[in-house]
């Protein structure tokens, strides 16, 4: 017999009170050609399930026949193995109620085993939809379903804890949210997924974070987001302690799309009588998007647009003194963009106010403005290294995640699905970058 328990160890069939027969049969089983092992399980129970009482002898509990049984075990090369089992029956003699022996290999009332539902769940962890893994592991989208919710219960985010410092974003949802977009929610610094909540709204995140402790909350020290305006001062008010960051990189690009609005703006005014002039601006606009510090001025070419030689910083200088408004919001803008660049708070405050002195235009204004109402939260940005820029990535995945599945009409599916992905397996972890641009500096210096 040892060579079965070799195959019993190579079947991960763990129960040693599990006896498998000689002989593997193929069966068709619902229209599939299965091997089927023949085995059976017994042994005798310390003590009653059901009142509890220790079984001595014969005058406690006595043998009763056998369950028959067929497990769905595993798979060889796709195909099905099946192992059908008989399973000892006991009837206690003080209760009456008869039971069936357990084992490890199913749980009780299942006939998939726990080796495929553990595969299930591993395979959830990959962009792929769920019918497919229902059809590799021959099992109904209903197993698989069922494996997805108990694996994203367990994952989900406990109350009474919060993390230090969180990230919000949006992502375009499933229609079940009523604004379209759905908030997902960052460990900022040590880079995992907390959860996705459904809504964006105000009402639903006031919902879901009053599900946390008020300890919980008070825990939170920064909040990074992009500038949304309702949840600035929302945002404040659930977590008191917290200090709002704005995300670099939406400053950023809106100090870039402001720039490039007023090109435009030009760019049309002079479409019909400099029509060279448009030809540049138009098909230029990277150079004048490029930071003013990274244009090159040292390589001489020639360029289709240009008489004579020219450089990326003596064409923009031409472009720019097309418009004399034009230069003036350029060197604004690269001012502030300059001061980012750097982590430079006191210069962006100084640069920001130093706009107030200049005439410009009406839109570029209301940039400035929007920046001055954020500045509390643009000097933290400039203050800590947290950014937003790894939510932008699992936004991406999420992305590939809807498309795998053909969209989700369940948002808790997708919730689910998205928290496995994430937060299954444990990854490496990075070295963390230190939490304030100070600390990076001097970390710097002295490697240098
Ligand atoms: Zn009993």
């Amino acid at each position: 017999m040892a060579h079965m328990n070799y195959i019993a160890d190579l079947l991960n069939i763990k129960d040693k009170h599990v006896q498998l027969q000689d002989d593997i049969m193929e069966e068709m089983h619902k229209g599939v050609r299965c091997k089927v092992l023949l085995g059976q399980l017994s042994y005798s129970l310390p003590a009653c399930p059901h009142c509890g009482v220790a079984n001595h002898s014969t005058q406690d509990m006595i043998k009763y026949g056998f369950d028959h049984t067929t497990i769905h075990l595993t798979h060889i090369n796709f195909q099905p193995v099946l192992l059908k089992l008989k399973k000892q029956r006991y009837q206690c003699k003080h209760c009456r109620v008869v039971t069936t022996v357990p084992t490890s290999i199913v749980d009780k009332g299942c006939f998939i085993s726990n080796d495929i539902k553990r595969t299930i769940i591993m395979e959830l962890t990959e962009v792929q939809s769920m019918k497919l893994i229902a059809q590799h592991l021959n099992v109904s989208r209903y197993t698989v379903q069922c494996q997805l919710i108990k694996a994203g219960q367990t994952l989900s985010p406990k109350t009474w804890d919060l993390p230090e410092h969180l990230g919000i974003d949006e992502f375009k949802s499933v229609k079940q949210a009523t604004s379209g977009m759905s908030c997902i929610l960052m460990d900022a610094y040590n880079h995992t997924l907390l959860d996705i909540v459904l809504d964006r709204t105000q009402d639903a995140l006031r919902d879901y974070f009053m599900r946390y402790s008020y300890e919980a909350r008070m825990q939170v020290k920064t909040v990074t987001m992009d500038m949304y305006g309702p949840y600035y001062l929302f945002l404040q008010r659930i977590f008191p302690n917290a200090e709002i960051v704005i995300d670099r990189f939406h400053i950023v690009q809106l100090l870039n799309n402001t720039l490039n609005r007023y090109r435009i703006k030009v760019m049309n005014t002079i479409r019909y009588n400099r029509p060279r002039d448009y030809t540049k601006l138009k098909q230029l606009w990277k150079l004048i998007q490029k930071n003013r510090e990274s244009l090159d001025f040292e390589d001489y070419h020639i360029h289709r647009l240009f008489d004579g030689l020219v450089t990326q910083k003596s064409m923009v200088n031409y472009m720019l003194s097309i418009d004399p408004r034009l230069e003036q919001v350029y060197h604004l803008v690269n001012d502030l963009k300059a001061d980012i660049a750097m982590h430079h708070s006191e210069a962006f405050i100084y640069d920001l106010y130093e706009t107030r002195k200049y005439v410009v235009p009406r839109k570029v204004r209301t940039t400035f403005q929007t920046l001055e109402k954020y500045l509390p939260a643009i000097e933290n940005s400039l203050t800590y290294t947290l950014s937003n820029g790894i939510i932008e990535g699992t936004n991406n995945k999420i992305k590939n995640i809807k498309r795998s599945g053909y969209g989700y009409r369940n948002f808790n599916h997708l919730r689910f699905r998205i928290l496995i992905t994430q937060n299954l397996l444990v990854r490496q972890t990075k070295k963390r970058r230190p939490l304030f641009f100070k600390d990076e500096n001097t970390t710097q210096t002295i490697v240098a």
